[in-house]
């Protein structure tokens, strides 16, 4: 076989299409839209290449009209999940030991598809399964997913380039192979390049996978499987499963050859498997790698000397795009008495603008939540805000699920830094603000740091550098993603990794090179050239 040192394509961020009034980008989406919207597709599991039907199904609706089919999909049985699990192992025979470079081409395939020809079906799947409106699905399903997939195959080749110094008569080497065995993908609703990202990075590294979508995503996930079959990953290399994921996962971790875990979804389903893989330890093979990014409480805090208008402009994209349903959404803020009253009148007038409903009337900043449980959680919190006399609602608050799961973009105000709502993770569109003395910065960047279990994302707006300084020293630890002058969301892949500590995750920063040394075991190799036929050293001489 022909031989080289490949370099791989520079890896470049994917543009972000407008879909302005009349643009072909918008005319192009909206018909796939309704062309998914108006059908009905049947998602099969997904193993050794093969789609399987297994006859147990679950109907698919919109968020934003729950009445309203658009599909089924497959559940698995005990059975499905060991037979994935024999396949990937079968599989990985030969994967793990094809060429870097063909696991790199088809990824770079699969991120060419995407930007291409599935580009407005993978968009209008996650304004179907989603409900994103068409600049949240184009920022996710489409470009970070793409990101994603170039920028891993340059980190990857960053990776094997990394090796030891030798000597002239000692050639060291570092090799990097896959996990021995197979890994475990478990992928949250909210994020479609997550869902695709979290398999393949895995995959690209040599590894075989079983991924657990989630089930208020299917419908896209199924798009990007048939990605990543277009783009010629070889049967078994990546199944998918769904259904209960209790059985599944229990199932997944009592095999001895499982090998990795990479999560993202909520804190507490995260500590739970955490907690299953240590309860199996004695009966791996091998010591699984544990990636997890899960949950968070991201702050906003202003300094007097702020710009009222920027404030509110990083509350209100920050807290209520995608109804707040990013774990980087801003869900508390702390602002200066001097400030709020500004503040305050220009939140209320920008969230009195907002027009919801469904995605498909792009005029829509605002779509409903993912489903019922969420509803129903949400609500419950606004309703408690109404009754508790320690918080307001200075705006928003309304809620209905009649049609789809609309929750109205709300703000709580609270006079009690230790409010529910200021430590819990509600994941809709609801911020709580609290309002600080001018003269207790330093005291409420103490609260910032100590009211939430979590770290995940976090924003400081001034102009006075001090202030900047003490903030970013203050909140060291209070998030893995760090904002100045900014909001708290947004980060793009190769630009600013993303990932948090304490109860947010195990900070492995999805879409970086440190991520991918979490799917690879090194092996070092030396070679002498010349090697010793005499056990003594020159100091034993007489
Ligand atoms: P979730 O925890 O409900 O579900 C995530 C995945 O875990 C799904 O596939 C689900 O089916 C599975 N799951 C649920 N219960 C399980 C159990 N008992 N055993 C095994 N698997 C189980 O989370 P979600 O609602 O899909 O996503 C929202 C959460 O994800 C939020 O907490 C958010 O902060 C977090 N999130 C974090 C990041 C990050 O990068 N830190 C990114 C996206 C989402």
């Amino acid at each position: 076989m022909g031989k080289g040192f490949f370099n791989v394509p520079i890896a470049v961020n994917e543009p972000v299409k407008g879909y302005a009034p009349g643009s072909p980008e918008r005319d192009a989406v909206l018909k796939a839209y309704k062309s998914m919207y108006n059908s009905k597709i049947d998602v099969p599991l997904y193993i050794n290449g093969r789609d399987v039907v297994t006859g147990n199904t679950r109907t698919m609706s919109p968020p934003h009209d729950h009445k309203h089919e658009v599909g089924t999909y497959h559940l698995a049985d005990k059975s499905h999940v060991e037979e994935a699990i024999a396949t990937a192992l079968e599989a990985r025979k030969s994967w793990s030991q094809l060429p870097w470079e063909q696991r790199a081409a088809i990824f770079l395939k699969a991120a060419e598809l995407i930007a291409g020809p599935y580009r407005d079906k993978i968009n209008a799947a996650t304004m179907i399964a989603q409900s994103k409106n068409i600049y949240q699905a184009e920022i996710d399903a489409a470009c970070e997913l793409i990101d994603f997939l170039r920028f891993n195959v340059q980190y990857m080749a960053d990776i094997y380039m990394e090796q030891p110094e030798s000597t002239n008569d000692a050639w060291n080497r570092v090799e990097y192979r896959p996990l021995e065995g197979f890994t475990y993908a478990v992928t949250p609703f909210n994020f479609t390049a997550i869902a695709g990202n979290l398999p393949a990075c895995m995959a690209l590294m040599g590894n075989v996978v079983i991924w657990k979508p989630s089930d208020s995503q299917v419908y896209s996930a199924k798009v990007i499987m048939d990605v990543f079959k277009e783009a010629g990953v070889p049967a078994g290399v990546i199944n998918v499963v769904f259904g209960d994921p209790v059985m599944i996962t229990e199932t997944v971790l009592s095999s001895p050859d499982f090998s990795g875990l990479h999560f993202t979804g909520s804190t507490f389903v995260f500590k739970e498997l955490w907690k299953q893989i240590g309860m199996n330890i004695h009966n791996y093979k091998t010591y699984p790698r544990i990636v997890g990014e899960t949950g968070g409480k991201d702050f906003i805090v202003a300094h007097k000397t702020a710009n009222p208008k920027q404030v509110a402009t990083a509350i209100v994209r920050g807290a209520f795009e995608f109804q707040g349903q990013k774990c980087s959404a801003a869900s508390r803020a702390y602002i200066p008495k001097s400030l709020w009253s500004d503040v305050k009148k220009y939140v209320i007038e920008d969230v009195k603008s907002f027009k919801m409903g469904s995605p498909e009337d792009m005029s829509n900043f605002i779509t409903a939540v993912i489903h019922e449980g969420s509803f129903d959680k949400l609500a419950k919190y606004i309703d408690q805000a109404k009754a508790d006399s320690d918080a307001e609602i200075i705006v928003g608050g309304g809620y209905d699920k009649s049609k789809g799961y609309f929750i109205e973009p709300t703000v709580i105000v609270t006079t009690n830094p230790q409010y529910k709502t200021m430590y819990t993770e509600l994941f809709g569109p609801i911020i709580t603000i609290y309002i600080y003395e001018d003269d207790t910065y330093s005291e409420t960047l103490k609260l910032v740091d100590e009211t939430s279990e979590y770290a995940l994302t976090g924003a400081i707006l001034a102009t006075d550098r001090t202030a900047i300084t003490k903030a970013t020293t203050a909140l060291q630890n209070s998030a893995g993603n760090f904002y100045i002058n900014d909001k708290p969301t947004g980060a793009v892949v190769g630009q600013q990794p993303f990932g948090g500590a304490r109860s947010s995750g195990t900070n492995d920063k999805a879409g970086s090179a440190q991520n991918l040394m979490r799917w690879v075991s090194t092996r070092l190799i030396k070679e002498t050239f010349v090697t010793p036929t005499d056990y003594r050293y020159p100091f034993l001489g007489e």
